[in-house]
Formats: structure tokens, C-alpha cells, sequence
């Protein structure tokens, strides 16, 4: 490859769905609009992408020369039960093969102009960075509340607040400025549930949120109009911000549905849910899942069976092949068949089209950030049942402070299950909610129309990365 002065952005995601698919949109637009992208996944994601998206075809390659895939010999299988071992992998092993691959990009004449890392991949690419002076600008896939927090868990630890001291769940937070009346500790980051701070994620995301600082500039995946207080709050620590979200809506406006690349998924999606709801009423179905990490045990899967089955409504629901742990004795289809008038079952679901289908009047969900940006942006209240890191705050700001669903976590029974999807769906709280989740649809649309704040925002970046470039 030659050396020129078209920017050359290097992408490197955390090797799990919900932080390559946001990751994978922004490098396609960057892409777009001229620059070349190398994205760095694991071998074990390079493979699964591979065999599911519309990449491996030649006419990916053919829309879009500028756009190379790497890899870092990783492997990983990234369900909960795992997550450990794959964080004491990429300790290992990342790092050294990061650098290695940098330096055989830069022996190629092809140097980057700036590194796009994760914001919890600062341990695989800050130093690494730092030593052949590329400058890095760190991508956190979170929502701004959760950022905000995350920078106040070594305040936590010091307040005692974290980890949560056995028993009182309902203990209020006061050391999150912004947050004092809404955080209880039971919306702290899941890994806060922990005894001991010491060999922890807790540390892992202390560690990781204070390096994120060394970078230039902090990308969100966010609506500022959504975000604005916490986003200035943030701004004490990053003077350039640029919030860019929802980001798959401002792919869909700017990349045509025949220069996508459909979607950067992990999983092969099931498509005959779509035909399945071309069936069912106006607003009618409640769309459950629980991302792509979240796992249930047979008890929990119980409950919320027979709690959508008892509130009548019919409902479609994602059972990823690893979503039940242990000998669950439960067969997804036997689930289907005792269901088969009202309920769907799938093991992964086209989640932005489902979410976007006019028969879709509710979510029930885990509160991933990227679930929770595209029910906002389809205008679908949520019942949040949040189990891990960023989830908890999520739901909390989803009920208490956007008024945009109901939070049941920490609860798992049929009867709040059936409740809430009762109200949700159609009672006259469902009223209330649709007004702002109506408000909220349209701030997330007017920021990725041109003008629009994600709009603008993407344009500084894209100026911003050219003035990087050596002339
Ligand atoms: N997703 C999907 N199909 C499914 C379930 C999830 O395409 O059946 C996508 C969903 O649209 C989202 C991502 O997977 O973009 C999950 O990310 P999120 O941040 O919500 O949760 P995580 O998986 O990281 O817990």
C-alpha cells in the first residue's frame, strides 16, 4: 500500500456484539466519506463476521477497496461465563499482537493517521500507541450517564459505596454529581455486585475508564439533546466530544441499502419472524431480548414464560443457543409449541427491523445501550430487566429520568412480568409513556438529519481526522 494523504483510521473494538456493531457503522461511514478503515477483530469474530455478514463477498470489497479486516490471533468465545477468561487472554496476548500487526501496517507505508479503540480496549492499545506516536481517539459504546458514572468508581470505592455493601440495595448514591436523586445502589454498574474490589471487573473498569483519558478525544454513541447536562459534565475531562448516536440511524441516512454491509452480526440472523409479525395487529407484540452476553437460568426463563403468556399479548422472543446456563431441560421449541398462537421464538432476531415493524408496541430488555438507542429510535417503550456493567444505570435513567419505560430489575416473577406487560402495552400508563417515548423518537431522528447534532458532529470528526493526515 502506498502512503497518501487519504486519512487511514485504525478501528479496535472489544471483542463482543454490542461494541463491534456500533464500531463496524461509524467505520463504514469514515469510510464513506473517504477515508480508509482497517477494523481489527479477534480470529475467532474475523471468522463469525465472515461467515455471516455480506463481508466476505466480493462485492463488499468491490463497493467499498478502502475497507481491510485484520486480526489478532485471539480466540474467544464470548458468552458471560467467559468474559473473565477473555479478559485475561486479551492481557496476555492483545497487546503484543496489536503492536506487532501496527508495525508491519506502518512497514507497509500505510501508517495510520489515528487509532478509534474502544474505551475498555485503552489496555491493548494506549501504550502501544503511545510508543509510535498515533494518536488515539476512544470510542465508548455506552450511554453518556453510564461514561459519567464509570468516572466516579474509585469515588465509590472511597465512599464505601462500592462494592455493594451487603443488604441495603435501596441505599442512595450521593457521590455522582447530577445523579444524587437518582441513583440507588442497586443502579450501580452490575459489577459492583462483587465482595471484593481486587482481581475484579470493578478494577478491570477503573483501570480502563482512567486510561481512556489519555486519548485525544471521546466518540459516544449517543443524542446530545438526550444527554446534554451529563454530556457537559463529561466535558471536564474531554475537551472534544463527539456524539454521533444513534449511530445505526445515521448509517441508514447516509449509506444506501445497497452499499451496506448489512449489519456486522455475530449471529446468523432468523428472518421468519418478519413474516410472522406482517401477521400480527397494529402495535401489538412485545419484542424480549436479552442481548447477546446475558444469560437466564431455567427458573428465570419459567417466570418470564409464563409471565407473557398469562398477559395475553403475543410476543416474540430472542433464545440465543447459549442464553439458558446449565442443564436447563428446556427445549426453545417446546416453549414455541405450548405457545404457538401468541408466541414466537427465534435464536437471533434482524433486532433493528423487528424494533422498526409497526405490529412492535413494546421491548422487553436487557438494557444493552445499543437495545436501549434502538428502541428510542423506533419509538418502543421498554420493560428493562437489567443483569450486567452499563445495564442497571441504563434502566434506571430509562424509568426514572427519560420516563420512556419501566425497570423491574432485580425481580423476577411471573406476575410483575405479566403486569408490566400488561401496562406497558395497554393501559393508561402506556399513555403517559408514549409521550415522551414519541418526544425522545423524534430527538434521535432530527440529530442524524443533516443539521442535526450527530449529523454535525460526524462531519467535525471526519474534518477533524484530515487535519490529522501528513500532507
Ligand atoms: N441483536 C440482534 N438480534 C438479536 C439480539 C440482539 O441483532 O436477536 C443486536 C441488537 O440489535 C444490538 C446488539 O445485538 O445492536 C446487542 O447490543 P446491546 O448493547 O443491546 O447488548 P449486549 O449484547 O452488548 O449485551
Amino acid at each position: 500500500m502506498e502512503q497518501t494523504n487519504i486519512p487511514h483510521v485504525l478501528f479496535l473494538p472489544f471483542p463482543v456484539q454490542g461494541h463491534i456493531r456500533p464500531m463496524m457503522k461509524l467505520a463504514e461511514l469514515l469510510n464513506q466519506a473517504g477515508s480508509q478503515v482497517t477494523f481489527i477483530n479477534t480470529d475467532h469474530n474475523h471468522n463469525r463476521l465472515m461467515s455471516n455478514a455480506d463481508l466476505k463477498t466480493s462485492s463488499f470489497h468491490d463497493r467499498s477497496p478502502k475497507f481491510l479486516f485484520r486480526s489478532i490471533p485471539v480466540e474467544n468465545a464470548p458468552s458471560l461465563l467467559n468474559i473473565k477468561e477473555l479478559l485475561d487472554t486479551l492481557q496476555i496476548v492483545a497487546r503484543p499482537a496489536f503492536r506487532q500487526l501496527l508495525i508491519s501496517i506502518i512497514s507497509d507505508q500505510c501508517r495510520p493517521t489515528c487509532i478509534i479503540a474502544d474505551g475498555i480496549m485503552s489496555f491493548v492499545a494506549i501504550d502501544v500507541a503511545e510508543e509510535l506516536g498515533i494518536p488515539v481517539i476512544t470510542f465508548r459504546t455506552i450511554s453518556a450517564s453510564c461514561t459519567w458514572t464509570y468516572f466516579h468508581l474509585s469515588k465509590l470505592v472511597e465512599t464505601g459505596d462500592a462494592p455493594i455493601p451487603d443488604g441495603n440495595l435501596d441505599k442512595s448514591i450521593t457521590c455522582i454529581p447530577g445523579y444524587e436523586n437518582v441513583l440507588r445502589s442497586r443502579d450501580l454498574p452490575g459489577f459492583c455486585r462483587v465482595e471484593k474490589p481486587e482481581n475484579s471487573f470493578l478494577k478491570f473498569f477503573m483501570r480502563e475508564t482512567s486510561a481512556m483519558t489519555r486519548a485525544s478525544a471521546l466518540i459516544l454513541n449517543t443524542v446530545h439533546e438526550i444527554e446534554a447536562p451529563v454530556i457537559s459534565r463529561l466535558n471536564s475531562i474531554f475537551t472534544k466530544i463527539y456524539t454521533i448516536g444513534p449511530v445505526h440511524a445515521l448509517y441508514k441516512s447516509r449509506i444506501s441499502q445497497s452499499d451496506s454491509s448489512n449489519g456486522a452480526g455475530l449471529w446468523k440472523e432468523d428472518r421468519s419472524c418478519m413474516t410472522w409479525l406482517n401477521c400480527q395487529p397494529l402495535r401489538s407484540v412485545i419484542y424480549v431480548s436479552f442481548g447477546s452476553l446475558v444469560c437466564l437460568t431455567r427458573d428465570q426463563v419459567l417466570e418470564f414464560w409464563h409471565g407473557l403468556v398469562n398477559s395475553g399479548k403475543p410476543f416474540l422472543w430472542v433464545v440465543r443457543p447459549d442464553l439458558i446456563v446449565g442443564e436447563s431441560g428446556i427445549d426453545p421449541m417446546e416453549l414455541e409449541m405450548v405457545t404457538k398462537e401468541r408466541g414466537f421464538i427465534v435464536s437471533w432476531a434482524p433486532q433493528e427491523e423487528v424494533l422498526a415493524h409497526p405490529a412492535v408496541g413494546g421491548f422487553l430488555t436487557h438494557s444493552g445501550w445499543n437495545s436501549t438507542l434502538e428502541s428510542i429510535n423506533a419509538g418502543v417503550p421498554m420493560i428493562c430487566w437489567p443483569e450486567l456493567a452499563d445495564q442497571q444505570v441504563n434502566s434506571r435513567c430509562v424509568s426514572e429520568v427519560w420516563k420512556i419505560g419501566f425497570d423491574m430489575k432485580d425481580t423476577c416473577d411471573r406476575s410483575t412480568v405479566e403486569k408490566l406487560v400488561r401496562d406497558l402495552m395497554d393501559s393508561n400508563k402506556r399513555e403517559e409513556i408514549m409521550k415522551s417515548t414519541d418526544e425522545f423518537a423524534r430527538l434521535a431522528a432530527d440529530s442524524v438529519k443533516e443539521g442535526g447534532s450527530s449529523y454535525t458532529n460526524l462531519e467535525k470528526l471526519i474534518k477533524d481526522i484530515r487535519s490529522m493526515s501528513p500532507i
